[in-house]
């Protein structure tokens, strides 16, 4: 793995690539992408400005009921992209029309159950409020790409708001409810867990392809020829 440094100039090299409304919306792409899901307020564009390091990569839009979209973020030195980020509209707004709720709970679930370079996806909540209904739907719709082998990770943000007592409270009761999945503490302001996330988003980009279906050792049996031609 390269030196946090070198991670950290990787994040910075995020830039806007496109925003889609609709799946429909969404370029196919083949290098691995990470999204990042949460209610609204939770923190979530502090912290992919923060990673990213820069100002306003992120902002959310924070008129109730207004159209979200998938944004999608690049990264790569050179212009070139090794991996990108997916920031998913929040959630939980109180204000929002249902229609407008089920259309998106609709528009995530299909992207986290069928995004095919789907690498990770990394869960904000902010401590003091827990895990919320909506959460916990999410949590159902990727648990069976998660036992494949998606990477998930829950980040309590807004950390520095916590004592260490809450915090390790905090952190055991994620675990318990996204079934032993890993959470980590994350403060923008005291750029807690930065080095840590920073890391496992490169690592889980960067991971060598899964291997080839397993060469053959044994020489191939009689049923294995191609069958007989008669005529
Ligand atoms: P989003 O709706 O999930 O994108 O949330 P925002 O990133 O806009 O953050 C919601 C609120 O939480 C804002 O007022 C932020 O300033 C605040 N916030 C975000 N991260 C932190 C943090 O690490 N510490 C503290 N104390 N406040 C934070």
């Amino acid at each position: 793995m390269p030196e946090i440094k070198a991670i950290h100039g990787w994040l910075h090299t995020a830039r806007f690539l496109t925003t889609a409304p609709q799946l429909i919306h969404l370029p196919e792409l083949d290098v691995p992408e990470i999204a990042f899901v949460g209610r609204s307020n939770a923190g979530k564009s502090t912290c992919i400005n923060t990673l990213t390091q820069q100002k306003r990569l992120a902002f959310a839009s924070k008129t109730p009921g207004r159209t979200q979209s998938i944004n999608l973020f690049a990264m790569g030195k050179q212009g070139t992209t090794d991996a990108v980020l997916a920031d998913l509209p929040g959630y939980g707004y109180a204000a929002v029309p249902r229609e407008a709720k089920l259309r998106w709970q609709r528009v995530m679930g299909n992207y986290l159950m069928t995004r095919k370079n789907l690498k990770a996806v990394v869960m904000l909540i902010d401590p003091r409020l827990g895990l919320t209904e909506l959460d916990d739907i999410l949590l159902e719709v990727i648990r069976p790409r998660v036992e494949e082998g998606l990477h998930f990770l829950v980040l309590l943000t807004k950390s520095d708001k916590l004592n260490r007592t809450e915090a390790n409270k905090a952190l055991s009761i994620a675990r318990l409810q996204t079934g032993g999945g890993e959470a980590r503490l994350f403060s923008a302001l005291k750029k807690q867990g930065l080095d840590e996330v920073a890391q496992l988003l490169w690592q889980w980009t960067h991971e060598p392809a899964k291997a080839q279906a397993p060469v053959r050792s044994e020489a191939p049996t009689l049923e294995d020829e191609p069958p007989a031609l008669d005529e």
